[in-house]
């Protein structure tokens, strides 16, 4: 493919209608347009499988008829039918989600105009404010994932053509920077924060994400998710989430508990 095209386009893993399972729009019927490719790796990922950009990979088109693969490149225009596809009656909400989408800001830049009056909302790790600048206009809602830096692995660059040259974080203060930047960029805009809550992290760990969240956006809601427990990494003890919305409430912050729905409910 010609360098051209792969700048305006991006890797589509798979386009399907759901629930929404997380966040302030969580129980919401919506439309799930997932991007492959991820920088970073989550020690708690439930979506590993969305890391590389395989080649010779296909996208998953879950229509009300049943599923069908295309070539996984796709530009605006093209993601776009293939929602309209999947949407089982009258149109939806558009989740873009992943991997990170914030690895392809050309083409997150042509989609909203594409998807006709839909509203589209952006899931990210929240880890590439410069890319998070340019790109939050186009979006009703954006909603960020805030990262302990003791739960990240090494970063694994995303060895194709076209894909976003901005630097990950790799160190805890990498993270703290960029966890205020893109605050600051949150702050004025329809958002809210996650927070994934997993055993074995003391209390002052989490400490200095309610604090920047205090006083770069305290208006942001913020939904703590315990973990879906999976290898090696356990759900919080019940005790430990209360304290936290405790320290949370004493901040004044717009705290919630939820759980991630989809694993609840067995969809996807
Ligand atoms: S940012 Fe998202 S896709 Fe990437 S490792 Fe973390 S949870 Fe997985």
């Amino acid at each position: 493919m010609a360098s051209t095209s792969i700048s305006t386009s991006a890797p589509i893993m798979e386009v399907f209608a759901s629930i929404q399972g997380e966040g302030a729009f969580a129980g919401e019927a919506q439309v799930f347009l997932r991007l492959a490719g991820c920088p970073l790796r989550c020690e708690w990922c439930d979506t590993p499988h969305s890391w590389s950009v395989d080649e010779g990979r296909s996208a998953r088109i879950a229509t009300p008829e049943g599923s069908k693969r295309h070539s996984a490149w796709a530009n605006p225009f093209q993601a776009a039918t293939w929602v309209a596809a999947c949407e089982p009656r009258e149109a939806r909400t558009v989740s873009v989600t992943g991997g990170e989408p914030l690895m392809w800001p050309e083409f997150l830049l042509g989609l909203p105009d594409m998807l006709a009056g839909r509203r589209v909302h952006l899931e990210t790790a929240a880890a590439h404010p410069e890319t998070l600048r340019r790109v939050a206009p186009v979006f009703d809602h954006l909603s960020l994932d805030l990262k302990l830096p003791e739960d990240m692995g090494d970063v694994v660059p995303i060895g194709v053509g076209g894909v976003n040259a901005e630097p990950s974080p790799r160190t805890p203060s990498d993270w703290t920077r960029v966890r205020r930047e893109v605050l600051a960029i949150a702050a004025e805009r329809d958002a809210c924060a996650k927070i994934v809550v997993r055993s074995a992290r003391p209390m002052s760990a989490y400490l200095p994400l309610l604090e920047d969240l205090e006083r770069l956006a305290p208006t942001l809601p913020l939904y703590l998710t315990p973990v879906s427990p999976m290898a090696g990494v356990a759900a919080p003890e019940p005790e430990f989430l209360e304290d936290l919305v405790e320290e949370a409430r004493d901040l004044h912050l717009d705290v919630r508990v939820i759980p991630q729905l989809h694993r609840v409910l067995s969809i996807p």
